[in-house]
């Protein structure tokens, strides 16, 4: 993410929540848009396919309290009027470079130069996703971020797993190193731009800058271009790797591994893996946060007179559950440390709720032994007050 990313990108905007959000808030409204706009149910749609890039780099940022408090600090900084430039809010597409970079001279000097000194530290990580090339060809270049995603059993998701990858990601053309010419030659730097990539128009009060024509921003150019990649220097790369992933990952989570992404380019770092996690449902277990859940038939008569119970737990034998004498149709009852396994090594718990079930079909002795108990508790109607109580409200 480069500065100018920060400015122009209103990341709130993208995924509809106020500037104040909560972190939940976020994780909510990017969850909603992921599904809707996830390429695997637009095939092909490539509207959808970049509103999905959008709302993914929104979410990055949004969802990590570091560099979302960055990206509240260089938005503040910038609405409030450095060095007298008061170019608005958001969505803007101005160039910071212009300001406070190259043509610093006409900007106010020494100001400015501080000021990109400032913005250089803060946003010291490298483009991502090599989205403008202004720089020069041969400067460090950080590896493309890479989204995939995988389905994971109900178990696997509780406690972890590794899971086998095979990405395809946009690597430097092997033949020429990414340099888009063909081996024994060298690019040259383009004479239009003097190898800046970008050229810059002024509009009134602003400087517009945008990617030089000649050389369509990479400020080189081949004259004879590498025949494996066409003098584009990049080469699809696929590879296969081993991903860990955490024991809890819930459904539509994203899970994110470092410096698992697309190779740096002329030592650059890589760059990050996003994995995008599917839960299947399990027939017997649900799941709520750290805790699983599941449904225990009880008979009436354990749950009137009391019982011991055998309730099945995720993995490993099943585990006594003591019903009380008494316990209502639908009671939760705990079991500590059954449940899901946490970042920090506890397990949540596993809630276990009754269900009374009513025999469907009876013999001849219990039949007799229900007529009885019903004539012994003839007195206590269940519903003495309840057609008072439906009157008062
Ligand atoms: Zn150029
Ligand atoms: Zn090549």
């Amino acid at each position: 993410m480069s500065t100018k990313d920060y400015l122009e990108k209103d990341y709130y905007a993208v995924l509809g929540v106020p500037k104040t959000a909560t972190a939940d808030e976020i994780k909510k409204a990017y969850r909603k848009l992921a599904r809707q706009y996830h390429p695997d149910t637009n095939q092909g749609d490539a509207a959808k396919e970049t509103k999905f890039k959008e709302v993914s780099e929104a979410y990055d940022i949004l969802s990590d309290g570091k560099r979302r408090k960055e990206y509240d600090e260089a938005r503040t900084l910038f609405g409030s009027g450095v060095g007298g430039q008061r170019p608005g809010g958001g969505g803007f597409p101005f160039d910071f470079g212009d300001l406070f970079g190259g043509t610093a001279g006409q900007q106010g000097g020494g100001a400015g130069e501080r000021l990109g000194d400032l913005f250089g530290g803060l946003f010291n990580r490298g483009g991502a996703g090599g989205s403008t090339r202004t720089t020069s060809a041969t400067r460090p270049r950080r590896g493309q971020d890479v989204e995939s995603e995988v389905t994971l059993a109900f178990t696997e998701a509780v406690e972890g797993t590794t899971v086998s990858l095979r990405l395809t990601s946009s690597a430097a053309c092997t033949a020429c190193s990414g340099t888009g010419a063909k081996a024994g030659t060298t690019p040259r730097v383009c004479p239009t731009c003097e190898g800046t990539g970008a050229a810059s128009r002024n509009l009134g009060n602003f400087a517009f800058s945008e990617p030089c024509r000649d050389c369509k921003g990479r400020g080189l150019l081949v004259d004879d271009p590498c025949p494996v990649c066409e003098g584009n220097g990049r080469a699809k790369s696929t590879r296969t790797i081993q991903a860990r992933i955490p024991a809890g990952v819930a459904d539509g989570q994203r899970v994110k591994l470092k410096g698992k992404g697309a190779p740096g380019e002329n030592g650059g770092p890589a760059g990050d893996l996003y994995i995008l996690t599917h839960v299947k449902p399990h027939p017997v277990f649900g799941r709520t946060g750290d805790n699983l859940t599941i449904t225990v038939p009880v008979t009436f008569s354990e749950a009137a007179l009391g019982a011991e119970i055998k309730v099945p737990i995720l993995k490993g034998m099943p585990v006594t559950l003591r019903v009380p004498a008494g316990t209502p149709n639908g009671r939760t009852f705990r079991v500590r440390g059954r449940g899901v396994t946490r970042k920090d090594g506890t397990k949540g718990d596993l809630l276990a709720s009754v269900e009374v079930l009513v025999p469907k079909t009876l013999d001849d002795k219990s039949r007799e032994l229900l007529t009885e108990f019903n004539t012994a508790t003839a007195g206590d109607d269940p519903r003495a007050d309840l057609i008072q109580r439906a009157r008062s409200e």
